[in-house]
């Protein structure tokens, strides 16, 4: 068995050591490796693009270039990757390191001398291969928790040439694990009317026993007709206890391979469809992930292998026969759940959906819902297949079905206002009303003459909602007239009720500064070392507006030598 399994790792270690250069990026931090996330692991919208290392809970630990090459992007956003940095390697491959805290003096220099250019804090440039050569073990950044970052820690992606990321571990970057991946939920899943998983059409949830080898025996099922499966699993490595992410999914039926997933590598052209391989109703309803072992209908992943009737399996009746589910972490550990299936004809009991305003949404033609001052549109392929969805529209409330289906693409949402009364006209929005208690959400609305349109990924609650009040300015480390000669940085925090902050833009005597902003903590920040404020009395000068157009304005003066 041993030698077996000997055999198996040498033989994969070659095959990787033949598609992907072995030992050429190194660990771009000086501490060992621990993550916190792994490869393709299963996300809100996506798969994982890369590792997320964990940073010892700080920020400012120094990021190595993982090999020499020369920074193709520079990108710093509020929201996503935060400060994200982008090398390219003689070898085709570019490395991606992101939320950090700030970059090296060099390239801190380069990127801001951008960002006072363009007087913005959000920048994305393309320096050319000859304008920021990158040496071997170079320190480019600083580890940080910019951007949709949760807590501090790097992430790290490898990509090729076709901007595909790839599993940074098939290149060698080594992770401690040998732990087998475990599974929380097994369930079935009837592929149409007449199949029955124990008595019923709909899915089922299998009862687990874990064996004393971590492997899994799942009580024995009757079924009959077209059925499939579906798994919680996740992978824990030897350092850390976060849930991660496994590497290869394969299933059996009755010894033969039914299906296989494989994360090694996607595109983001494809990441959003995670919405089809994940069951998206029972992850809105329960927050938790079933990974469906079968490919329905429109679904274009590219991460399915070996699929024999798209993983689906056909049980008949007397039959006895056994589905297999192995599924392996990226070290090879490997986990096992064999499920006795015995093949019995049932007729299903009939199930009554009942929607009290059905609509259906077709999926290969566009569908327009119309009702009092609303329009809504579906464009072709919006969903994924035919949907009835609940639909009516009460004063200016749409009730659109809630988010237990998975969308392709947006919607689009259109409110007729010209019978709509109303004194701030101009300051009505169209909002997502979120929760028990129907909290207004700001979505992004477009506004032609009387006609307000926004473009929407999820169904549910939406309404109007109007926001006269200005954003908040309050200084958090200064007063006005005051002396700020020893201080490093100039703090400011800023909110907006309804809306949200749409803009900002602070000058000190007219000029330009760049105040960092961090949608986290509210907090704008300028850093005096930028060497701009040289004067002794300052006017600072701050306008905030947010997303229907109220600004507001903060001045102080300050005084520097
Ligand atoms: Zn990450």
């Amino acid at each position: 068995m041993k030698k077996i399994l000997l055999l198996f790792l040498i033989t994969s270690s070659l095959y990787s050591q033949s598609e992907y250069p072995q030992d050429y990026f190194r660990n771009p931090l000086d501490i060992t490796l621990v993550l916190s996330g792994t490869f393709a692991e299963l996300r809100s919208a996506h798969f994982h693009a890369g590792l997320d290392i964990k940073t010892q809970r700080k920020q400012g630990l120094k990021v190595y270039s993982a090999a020499e090459g020369y920074v193709s992007r520079i990108k710093i956003s509020h929201y996503g990757y935060g400060k994200a940095l982008y090398i390219t390697h003689p070898n085709g491959y570019t490395t991606v390191y992101a939320h950090l805290q700030r970059f090296s003096d060099r390239l801190e220099k380069y990127i801001k001398e951008c960002q006072y250019e363009k007087e913005t804090f959000e920048v994305e440039v393309f320096p050319s291969n000859e304008e920021l050569l990158i040496a071997p073990d170079e320190v480019i950044a600083y580890s940080g928790n910019t951007g949709g970052s949760g807590g501090p820690h790097l992430h790290f992606e490898i990509r090729d040439n076709q901007e595909r990321p790839i599993n940074p571990m098939l290149f060698g970057i080594d992770i401690k694990d040998t732990k087998q991946p475990f599974v929380s939920a097994v369930y079935a899943y009837p592929k149409d009317e007449n199949a029955v998983i124990n008595g019923k059409n709909e899915r089922v949830p299998l009862r687990l026993i874990p064996k004393q080898n971590g492997d899994y025996e799942v009580e024995k099922i009757t079924a009959y007709g077209n059925i499939g499966f579906g798994i919680t699993s996740y992978d824990k490595q030897d350092l850390a206890p976060n849930n991660n992410g496994v590497s290869n999914i394969e299933t059996f039926f009755n010894g033969n391979k039914s299906l296989e997933i494989d994360f090694k590598r996607f595109s983001f052209s494809e990441t959003k469809h995670i919405k089809r391989l994940i069951d998206y109703d029972y992850f809105k309803t329960k927050k938790s992930r079933i990974q469906k072992l079968f490919i329905e209908k429109n679904n274009p992943l590219s991460l399915y292998k070996d699929a024999f009737d798209n993983g689906y399996i056909i049980v008949e009746d007397s039959t006895s026969s056994v589905f297999k589910i192995r599924i392996r972490d990226f070290k090879g550990n490997e986990t096992l759940i064999n499920i006795p299936i015995k093949g019995k004809y049932e007729v299903p009991e009939p199930k009554t959906i009942d929607y009290l305003n059905k609509t259906t949404i077709l999926s290969n033609k566009p569908t327009e819902l119309k009702s009092g001052l609303v329009t809504v549109n579906f464009y072709k392929n919006t969903v994924y297949e035919d949907v009835d969805i609940d639909f009516n529209v009460s004063s200016d409330t749409l009730h659109l079905h809630k988010d237990n289906i998975p969308l392709q693409k947006k919607f689009y949402i259109n409110y007729d206002l010209s019978n709509y009364k109303s004194e701030h006209l101009d300051k009505v929005f169209i909002a997502r009303l979120y929760g028990y208690y129907k909290r207004p959400s700001y979505v992004r609305t477009k506004r032609k003459g009387n006609i307000l349109s926004a473009g929407c990924k999820t169904l549910g609650t939406y309404a109007l909602a109007m926001d006269t009040v200005a954003p908040r300015i309050k200084p958090v480390n200064f007063k006005d007239k005051k002396w700020l000669s020893k201080y490093r940085y100039l703090k400011v925090k800023i909110d907006d009720d309804l809306s949200g902050i749409s803009k900002y833009r602070a000058t000190v005597n007219g000029k330009w500064i760049l105040m960092e902003y961090d949608y986290k903590t509210n907090m704008l920040i300028h850093d005096f070392n930028d060497n701009i404020v040289k004067d002794t009395k300052n006017n600072l000068k701050i306008i905030v507006t947010d997303n229907v157009g109220n600004s507001s304005t903060f001045e102080a003066t300050f005084f520097r030598k």
